[in-house]
């Protein structure tokens, strides 16, 4: 800051990760948009929340804090899905877990508050906050929680991707304007406030969805539903929730970036690495993951009911422009460490690149049914060619030695492109496969996929064969790698039982990624652990709980699981 000559920063981000800049973190992102729109943006990253001086280490903002836990769900990132305390952090310097505080939103927003009083505004943001943002079930303390903006005691809690919010937000604070209206956003109303928004959908009473009654449970469905349905940036509504003596606003969510825009968030010129001070304290691994990667596209039309990416990002997929990817892995080859590998070309699913349903932007995503689930919906014509093409011209770049797309991929996307779905699974097995490829069916016996909105087995079988036909003709040793999942609401040990079964028959393999069900707040499938209850259907649903319960599941699939029923 003494450098540029700024006597205070605009915007001071508060981060649970190491700062690195890279369009792969949220917190470099909303910093180098922020100064690309004139404002002065400083980073404080994983300050020591023990010491008060860590956070007037860049003195005062001038507009706002914007507090973020990181990439990561603090307690996701501090805890695994059995409640033990992870030792790794991959964005802490020298990985050791020590530096990212439980429920880290909070804690850091009280300490900016201790810091300063009275504090500039305190603008909450990160998946953390994005995840939290209504009264929301938390696994790791088994309650109903009030909307983490009220337990923070911020003022205002940017949701989902922030660009558009966070830089209208420091110009409405800029400009002294009121900032209550902008997209994107939640804040806290008095009655008098409420009383101005008659439109306003109102979600069941904090008080009433709290209740560990049937009852309760049926006021926490309800105010899911109602969440879920006004979540869609063409159709949503306004939702107001009361907690305690007052109220949640939630403003409808901002539209997503236009493709132009997105491009223009990936033109800035990353350092792709951390600053030296950070990096003096060791290395961060997520960095090798990301640093070479390219993000080609965001949002997800799967609606997987246990991924909070539709909550997070939405289910519009907006893509980038060819010409944009292009220029960025260009760019790669400016920096020193690179040598010829981008790691990976992908988003959250890499295959839905450059494609999109007409209707969405216009008229939103459809209520009433999903996009991939039972089955491909007719209107949204998935279409292999535009990532072909794009692979085809990075693998062509002359500092470009491989192009890897290391993302996952949607079999039934293959399936339903009869025109280059073929020709797509040819050249990922020939040219940018690194060894192996990741599926994530997440299981397969057909109810158990029902409860998480996803597709049956037949494209993964057909995805399999067509893999290794293709591999087999380019004379490469390559593998499937499947993603599962143990303990989702709806399985039973009966199930995981045929999952093993078709694993070790069907597939030939025992799988080493198997994860257990983790419910993150605000997804389907956590509506589901919590009520015992299908918020789609309202039947009841079964529910492994209790860690041994939960653990036995991930053991019957994993090599343990086949011994044991091998001895027997
Ligand atoms: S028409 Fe089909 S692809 Fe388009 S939003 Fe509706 S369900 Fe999704």
């Amino acid at each position: 800051m003494r450098r540029l000559g700024w006597d205070r920063a605009d915007v001071i981000l508060v981060s649970g990760d190491a700062y690195v800049d890279s369009p792969y973190c949220g917190t470099a992102v909303i910093g180098q948009v922020l100064l690309k729109n004139g404002f002065r943006a400083a980073v404080l990253s994983q300050p020591d929340v023990k010491d008060p001086a860590a956070f007037r280490a860049l003195g005062e903002p001038r507009l706002y804090w914007a507090i973020s836990a990181g990439c990561v769900d603090s307690m996701v990132a501090n805890y695994t899905a059995s409640g033990r305390r992870r030792r790794q952090d991959d964005f802490t310097p020298g990985g050791e877990n020590t530096r990212r505080p439980d429920r880290a939103t909070i804690v850091y927003a009280n300490a900016a508050r201790a810091a300063f009083r009275p504090a500039k505004p305190i603008v909450l943001g990160g998946i953390e906050a994005s995840l939290r943002r209504v009264a929301h079930y938390d696994f790791w303390s088994d309650k109903v929680r009030r909307p983490v903006i009220a337990d923070a005691k911020a003022d205002i809690l940017s949701y989902g991707m922030g660009e558009r919010s966070m830089v209208q937000l420091a110009e409405t604070i800029r400009d002294g304007a009121d900032w209550r209206g902008v997209r994107g956003i939640c804040w806290m109303a008095n009655d008098e406030q409420r009383g101005r928004l008659p439109g306003a959908v109102e979600l069941p009473p904090f008080d009433a969805v709290a209740q560990k009654t049937d009852e309760g449970r049926r006021a926490f469905l309800e105010a899911h539903r109602l969440f879920t349905a006004n979540q869609d940036p063409v159709t949503a509504k306004t939702l107001v929730q009361r907690v305690d003596l007052r109220w949640l606003v939630h403003n409808p969510p901002a539209p997503p970036l236009e493709p132009n825009e997105l491009d223009a968030v990936h033109d800035i010129p990353y350092m792709l690495d951390a600053p030296p001070s950070i990096r003096a304290q060791g290395a961060i691994r997520a960095l090798d993951t990301v640093r070479f990667a390219v993000t080609t596209h965001r949002g997800c039309y799967g609606n997987c009911r246990f991924c909070a990416i539709a909550v997070h990002q939405g289910r519009r997929v907006v893509s980038r422009s060819a010409d944009s990817i292009v220029a960025e892995v260009r760019r790669f080859a400016e920096h020193p460490k690179f040598r010829g590998t981008v790691a990976d070309v992908g988003g959250p699913t890499a295959n839905m690149y450059g494609f999109e349903c007409p209707r969405k932007k216009t008229q939103g995503a459809c209520a009433e049914r999903d996009c991939l689930f039972p089955r491909c919906c007719a209107a949204l014509k998935p279409d292999h060619g535009p990532q072909l093409d794009l692979l085809r011209r990075l693998r062509a770049l002359p500092d470009v030695k491989h192009v890897f797309v290391a993302s996952g991929i949607r079999p039934d996307l293959i399936s339903a492109d009869a025109r280059r779905g073929c020709e797509y699974v040819s050249a990922l097995a020939k040219h940018y496969v690194s060894g192996q490829l990741k599926l994530a069916p997440e299981h397969v016996v057909d109810h158990v996929l029902a409860a998480m909105g996803k597709p049956g087995v037949k494209s993964l079988l057909d995805f399999k064969d067509r893999f290794d036909e293709a591999s087999r003709r380019a004379g490469l040793r390559q593998f499937l790698t499947y993603y599962f999942i143990a303990a989702h609401p709806g399985c039973t040990d009966a199930d995981m039982r045929r999952l093993r079964d078709f694993a070790v028959r069907t597939l030939r393999l025992v799988p080493e990624q198997v994860q257990i069900f983790t419910p993150t707040p605000l997804t389907d499938s956590t509506a589901m652990y919590y009520t015992g209850l299908d918020p789609h259907t309202g039947r009841p649903v079964f529910v492994a709980r209790g860690a041994s319960a939960r653990q036995r599941q991930k053991d019957m699939l994993t090599l343990r699981g086949v011994r044991n029923e091998f001895k027997k």
